[in-house]
């Protein structure tokens, strides 16, 4: 049988999809890209925001119309939180919750048209780890590897913990094959991914600290980059260790949310707005050149044009290097749906168009700080018409510069020269990474 895939929302949802893709595939099916004739199509969607579920119907309601005799599966949070709804849209044939997405072979042996559709939800009190990694994009340079899922916080804007369930976590023994066969494949960067990623905890208790220990203890022919991590789990000892690492990148991505303590309260996060400020300049005195990503939530019940000043404010005088912004959605089932004090769609948009000026601004002044810099890059993309490598450098610098097709990927140390609005214009340093230092630091892909 022939079968497609089409997902939506976080990197975690596409590692999932490639591993779903793999398991049809072992299991005799040919996955072929969404949009071919097909037999089965199988749509893995989020439910992050109001706009997230809008956009999952749109896309099943498509499948309908283009694919009209395939099997129509449809898994992902979306699908755990709402399956009626999803289920009551003409055509679909099964929903598949949290648990059943890695069993939706099993569990269906017929993929033809059903006269009703199956709802394969369970509740996810006892759900297991799963295991998944994909390359991000279409780069064969960097993939992500899913180390943790579910969450057991309970932020107040948040369906994640009753669209994913309990925290849960890979084996830890497994974890070093895991790195090694990614590399192996010809990966030069892995991406450290979870929902709760500083939760990790194994059975014998390790937690993520221990996976880095282990990394940089593997030395793998690999550059290292940690997922998004919440404050009061990033720890001394971690960032300690991502300053005298070569193979961890120096690049943070701290959710704060808000800068606002009276906000920081209502949507229930575990650290107050001063740990925030000084967990960030603890991080830049012993990582100067540290990149630090911020996710922000704008238009949160409640929150005054005051309140948002103070985030504004309190953002705009933080070292940081970008910022992630999301407009607050009203989410089912969430305390926060229910709050008094609801923003208007304009002002939400409005204040997203400021923090995401000031996003802007951060980057430049971030990159601009870099310029002179000499930075290991990963080249990723080549770009013909101007014969150019685009890549990322280790603090996570989107830098172009001039070379030879020829350099197929390989690290390479160039010298930041100036700043293109997103990019930097960058020149390959005299001092180049030796042959003998590359295959000790990052595999050959010539
Ligand atoms: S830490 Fe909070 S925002 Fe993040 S997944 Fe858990 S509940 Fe959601």
């Amino acid at each position: 049988m022939n079968v497609s895939f089409y997902t939506l929302g976080c990197k975690l949802n596409y590692a999932e999809s490639a591993e779903l893709r793999h398991r049809f595939e072992q299991s005799g099916h040919t996955v072929v890209e969404f949009g071919e004739p097909t037999d089965a199509v199988i749509i893995n969607t989020c439910t992050v925001t109001e706009n997230a579920d809008t956009e999952c119907r749109k896309i099943i309601r498509r499948v309908l119309r283009t694919s009209p005799s395939a099997f129509v599966g449809v898994t992902g949070c979306y699908a755990q939180l709402q399956p009626e709804e999803i289920a009551s849209i003409d055509g679909v044939d099964a929903v598949f919750g949290s648990k059943e997405k890695f069993k939706i072979h099993d569990l269906i042996t017929d993929f033809s048209k059903k006269e009703t559709p199956q709802v394969y939800v369970s509740d996810l009190e006892d759900v297991g780890f799963e295991e998944a990694r994909s390359a991000e994009g279409d780069s064969r340079t960097r993939a992500h590897l899913k180390l943790q899922d579910g969450c057991n916080y309970n932020c107040s804007f948040c369906t994640i913990p009753l669209a994913r369930g309990k925290s849960r976590s890979m084996d830890f023994p497994l974890i070093e094959h895991k790195i090694q066969s990614l590399i192996e494949e010809g990966f030069h960067e892995i991406i450290l991914s979870g929902i709760n990623l500083g939760d990790y905890e194994s059975n014998d208790g390790e937690r993520f600290f221990d996976i880095l220990h282990l990394i940089e203890q593997l030395k793998p022919k690999a550059r290292f980059r940690i997922g998004s991590i919440e404050p009061n789990l990033l720890k001394p000892e971690i960032i300690n260790l991502v300053a005298q690492s070569h193979i961890i990148a120096p690049h943070f991505h701290i959710p704060l949310q808000s800068g606002s303590p009276e906000m920081l309260k209502m949507m229930r996060r575990r650290y107050k707005a001063e740990y925030y400020y000084n967990l960030i300049h603890t991080i830049k005195e012993k990582i100067p050149h540290c990149c630090i990503g911020v996710d922000v939530i704008v238009g949160f019940p409640g929150e005054t044009e005051e309140h948002f000043m103070e985030t504004f404010n309190f953002l705009h005088q933080l070292p940081v290097s970008y910022l992630h912004v999301f407009t607050y959605s009203e989410r089912e089932n969430t305390p926060a749906a229910i709050f008094p004090g609801k923003v208007s769609q304009n002002i939400r948009k409005e204040r997203t168009n400021r923090l995401r000026a000031l996003s802007d601004m951060k980057r430049q002044e971030f990159y601009r700080s870099q310029l002179g810099t000499e930075q290991t890059i990963i080249p990723e993309s080549y770009n013909n018409e101007r014969s150019t490598w685009i890549g990322w450098s280790d603090n996570y610098i989107r830098t172009e510069f001039a070379a030879n097709i020829s350099l197929l990927q390989k690290p390479v140390k160039v010298i930041l020269n100036s700043l293109d609005s997103d990019i930097v214009s960058a020149e390959l340093s005299e001092n180049q990474i030796e042959e003998k230092q590359w295959s000790n630091y990052i595999p050959l892909l010539v």
